[in-house]
C-alpha cells in the first residue's frame, strides 16, 4: 500500500500543461528588483547604493540576525534605486533595483566550493547561509537554520519534499528527471552538515518517471532511500509528508524536529549542489508558468528579480482575458496585482487563469455537512473556527488549535457552501499573532 496521511483531496492536477516540457533558460532580464526580505526572518540590509555597479552573484544585501540570509544581483550592470517596492508577498519591501549592461559578468569571489567530502559541517552550514539559500518550496525559511537544531533535539530523519503536490506546477518534477544528481548531491551535504544517517526522498506515484530517474542516482549509496507516496493534496505539508514516510506525528504547535526530522525542498537541494559545484549564491530558480490564461506554459530557468509581467511575456503573455494570476498554485498561491513585482526565492509557480476559468460564488449558511472537518489533514474543525472568526472569538480560535492550520485550503475546495473558510482562519492566525506579541 502506498503511503500517505488522513484527510486531503484530489483536486485537477493539471500538470499535463508542462510535465513534459524540459527546463528553458529565460533571457537575461534588462532589469531585477531584488527586495532584501525574500525569507521568514530579519530583511537583509542593503550593501550597495545608487550608482554603484555590482556583477553578477556579487552580494548586495547582508543578513541581519540568526534567523536570515544575504541577497545578491542576479544580473551584472548598475544599481538605479534603493527603496521600498511591490514584491509579491503584498505591499512594499526594501528593495535593490538593478538594469542589466548585458555582459552578465561574473563577480570574481564566484567560486567553486572544495568538494564535499573536504567541507566539515559547520563549513557546509556557512556556504549554504552566504549563498543566500531558503527552503525553495514557497515558505522561504533560511536552510542553514533548518540544519542547526538546538542541541537538546535529536534528529536522526532526512525527507526531501518531492511530493510536489500543488496542482499545476512541475519544477520540481522537471528537476528530478532532468538534475537528479544535483538532488542527491545537496542531500548528501544536508546528511554531512547535520550528521544524520538516514534519509528519504518522497515522490507522489503520479511522478513515477521521477521515481525512476532518481533511483539510478540512488542506487548503491547508504543511508537515501526513495519512497513512492499516493497522490493526494497536501502530501507536500511538512507534517503529513512526515505521518506518512515515518509514521511520526509532529505534535501541535510543533516542528519536524520535535520528532526528529528535518525536511527539505528539493529545489533547495539542487541550489545547495549548485553552491558546492559553481560557487554561485542563489540567483536563479525554477518556475512553472502555466494556466489557462498563458500561452505557451513552460517551465523556466528564471533569474531572481525578473518582473513578473516579463516572464509572463517570455511564455507568449496572456491568452485571452487574464482572471487572475497567482504566485505558486491554485491551492496555496499568493494573488498578484501588481505585476512589476518581481518573481522571488520561493516563486514555484506563476499561474494565470483566464477570466472564464475564475468563479466567484456567493457563501451560502453552513449546512453542517462536515466535509470540511473530514478532509482536513490536521484533524481541526474549519467549521467552529471559521465561526470564531466571524465574531471575534481570538482566544477561542486559539484553544481550537487555530494556529496549527496550514492553509492547505482543502476545507475551502470541498464546502458546498463556498464558505472561504481557510480565509477566515488566516484572519484569525494574524489576530492571535497580535495578541501574542502584545502580551
Ligand atoms: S483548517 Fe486549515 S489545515 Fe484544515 S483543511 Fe482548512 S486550511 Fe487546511
Ligand atoms: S463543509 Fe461547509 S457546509 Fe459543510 S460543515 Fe463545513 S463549513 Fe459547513
Amino acid at each position: 500500500m502506498l503511503k500517505t496521511f488522513k484527510g486531503g483531496i484530489h483536486p485537477p492536477y493539471n500538470k499535463n500543461l508542462t510535465n513534459f516540457k524540459p527546463i528553458e533558460k529565460a533571457i537575461l532580464p534588462k532589469k531585477v528588483i531584488i527586495p532584501m526580505g525574500m525569507h521568514i526572518g530579519a530583511p537583509c540590509e542593503p550593501l550597495v547604493k545608487v550608482g554603484d555597479t555590482v556583477k553578477k552573484g556579487q552580494k548586495i544585501g547582508e543578513a541581519k540576525g540568526f534567523v536570515s540570509v544575504p541577497a545578491h544581483a542576479s544580473i551584472s550592470g548598475k544599481v538605479t534605486a534603493v527603496e521600498p517596492r511591490p514584491w509579491p508577498g503584498g505591499g512594499l519591501m526594501m528593495s535593490v533595483v538593478i538594469e542589466s549592461d548585458g555582459k552578465d559578468e561574473l563577480f570574481e569571489g564566484v567560486k567553486p566550493s572544495k568538494s564535499l567530502s573536504d567541507l566539515s559541517p559547520d563549513e557546509i552550514k556557512n556556504l549554504i547561509r552566504e549563498a543566500g539559500i531558503t527552503g525553495l518550496g514557497g515558505a522561504g525559511f533560511p536552510t542553514q537554520v533548518k540544519l542547526s537544531p538546538p542541541p537538546e533535539k535529536s534528529v536522526d530523519t532526512i525527507i526531501v519534499n518531492a511530493a510536489e503536490c500543488e496542482p499545476y506546477i512541475t519544477a520540481d518534477h522537471r528537476l528530478l528527471l532532468e538534475r537528479p544528481d544535483d538532488v542527491v548531491l545537496g542531500l548528501e551535504a544536508i546528511m554531512k552538515a547535520t550528521g544524520v544517517k538516514r534519509s528519504f526522498i518522497g515522490i507522489e506515484n503520479n511522478k513515477l518517471d521521477a521515481v525512476e530517474s532518481i533511483q539510478k542516482v540512488v542506487q548503491g549509496k547508504e543511508g537515501i532511500e526513495v519512497v513512492i507516496l499516493a497522490t493526494k493534496y497536501p502530501q507536500g505539508g511538512e507534517k503529513q509528508l512526515i505521518k506518512a514516510v515515518t509514521g511520526r506525528e509532529v505534535p501541535s504547535g510543533g516542528l519536524p524536529m520535535d520528532v526528529g526530522v528535518i525536511v527539505n525542498n528539493t529545489g533547495t537541494c539542487a541550489a545547495i549542489a549548485n553552491v558546492l559545484k559553481t560557487g554561485l549564491p542563489l540567483i536563479e530558480r525554477i518556475t512553472t508558468v502555466t494556466g489557462s490564461g498563458i500561452r505557451e506554459p513552460k517551465n523556466l530557468l528564471i533569474r531572481i528579480g525578473t518582473p513578473l509581467i516579463d516572464i509572463i511575456e517570455q511564455c507568449g503573455g496572456f491568452k485571452g482575458r487574464p482572471g487572475k494570476v497567482l504566485m505558486g498554485g491554485p491551492m496555496m498561491g499568493l494573488a498578484q496585482s501588481q505585476l512589476e513585482a518581481p518573481a522571488i526565492k520561493g516563486t514555484s509557480g506563476l499561474l494565470v487563469l483566464e477570466k472564464a476559468d475564475v468563479r466567484l460564488y456567493e457563501p451560502s449558511p453552513c449546512i453542517r455537512c462536515a466535509r470540511c472537518v473530514d478532509v482536513c489533514p490536521i484533524n481541526l474543525l474549519p467549521t467552529t473556527l471559521a465561526k470564531f472568526a466571524e465574531k471575534n472569538m481570538w482566544v477561542e480560535a486559539e484553544s481550537y488549535h487555530a494556529m496549527d492550520c496550514i492553509e492547505c485550503g482543502c476545507c475551502s475546495f470541498v464546502c458546498p457552501a463556498h464558505i472561504p473558510l481557510t480565509q477566515h482562519i488566516r484572519i484569525a492566525k494574524s489576530h492571535i499573532i497580535a495578541l501574542r506579541k502584545k502580551k
